[in-house]
């Protein structure tokens, strides 16, 4: 469990911009965080059977990759607010870490 968090957070552009208590600075596409929603309706659900469920994903438009805000979670978390109104996903710092680190498009 590493205890790194983000000391300050910028939008610029089209990209959020992540500094982190090492020092370290995250770039992250606002397009590739949407894509990456953690959140049940975006990610599925997995049952007590191990079967992953996708619900019914919602349509994504320009206003979707907008971000209007961001809430820290807790100090392990942020949770970002879209310019269609999703705002459910939680992305943990982990996660913002591997968003920024991986340059695969795999997902
Ligand atoms: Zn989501």
């Amino acid at each position: 469990m590493s205890d790194l968090a983000v000391n300050n957070y910028e939008i610029i552009n089209e990209f959020l911009t992540l500094k982190w208590t090492n020092g370290d600075e995250s770039y992250i596409p606002l397009k590739k965080l949407r894509e990456n929603c953690p959140c049940a309706m975006c990610s599925g659900e997995t049952d007590a059977l191990g079967n992953l469920h996708k619900g019914l994903q919602p349509a994504l438009n320009p206003a979707s990759y907008q971000l209007l805000n961001l809430r820290p979670v807790g100090y392990y978390a942020l949770q970002p607010f879209w310019g269609d109104g999703h705002n459910t996903g939680i992305y943990r710092f982990e996660l913002l870490r591997k968003l920024e680190d991986s340059d695969s498009e795999d997902q």
